[in-house]
């Protein structure tokens, strides 16, 4: 490669996160975008130690999430209380396993592989990993789309208690578990915006500069 692509940190250029207009702040100044006046930053500020805090406790929140019941079954003989993985093997039936997959894989697959994809970029972003770089940005875009469709087992969740409710004799309770799942999906979201994508390219582009 005869040519290296030059970042717009390396230009002494900012963009603006609310606007998207590219300025160039002046040095030793508290930067403001000149359209729309949010604070500008060449890199979110504290992105890696944030993000980590957050996966940290998203993690944390992964526990009780799945250990604390999500659901209870009250009928005329009694009560039941059925945590996520109680509920999957519940519902794995000859007619209705396609519905235990999606909450399987809702609920408990795709939470925890988003907080081990953010460690895995957290942790190669602070190593200063020249590999993978365009893999790595695919992996974080995927994590942010996922997103979007975090809260579905919450939607499968309601779904399911309305359909109960139709029963006669039978009727259905939120468990705790259901709280803490739904703090794992936020806090999860919100790790992904902490994190600044365009860190994964800044070291590579240091050591082709040196
Ligand atoms: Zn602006």
């Amino acid at each position: 490669m005869n040519a290296l692509p030059a970042t717009a940190m390396s230009l002494g250029l900012a963009g603006c996160e609310v606007c998207g207009l590219v300025s160039r702040p002046l040095a030793g100044t508290a930067p403001h975008c000149p359209r729309c006046g949010e604070a500008l930053h060449f890199r979110r500020p504290a992105s890696i130690e944030r993000c980590w805090a957050l996966v940290i406790a998203a993690l944390i929140l992964y526990l009780p999430a799945n250990l604390l019941p999500v659901l209870t079954t009250y009928t005329p003989l009694g009560s039941q209380s059925d945590t996520i993985m109680q509920g999957v093997v519940e519902l794995w039936s000859p007619t209705s396993w396609p519905l235990a997959i999606v909450v399987f894989v809702a609920s408990i697959t795709i939470p925890l592989g988003k907080l081990i994809a953010l460690a895995y970029l957290l942790i190669t972003v602070q190593r200063g990993s020249l590999t993978s770089t365009r893999q790595r940005v695919r992996l974080y875009r995927m994590v942010k789309f996922i997103g979007r469709w975090s809260m579905l087992d919450v939607f499968v969740d309601t779904f399911v208690v309305a359909l109960v409710q139709l029963k006669p004799l039978m009727w259905m309770a939120p468990g705790p578990g259901v709280m803490f799942f739904a703090a794992v999906v936020v806090v999860t979201m919100v790790a992904v915006n902490c994190f600044d994508p365009r860190l994964i390219w800044d070291l590579p582009q240091k050591e082709c500069n040196a």
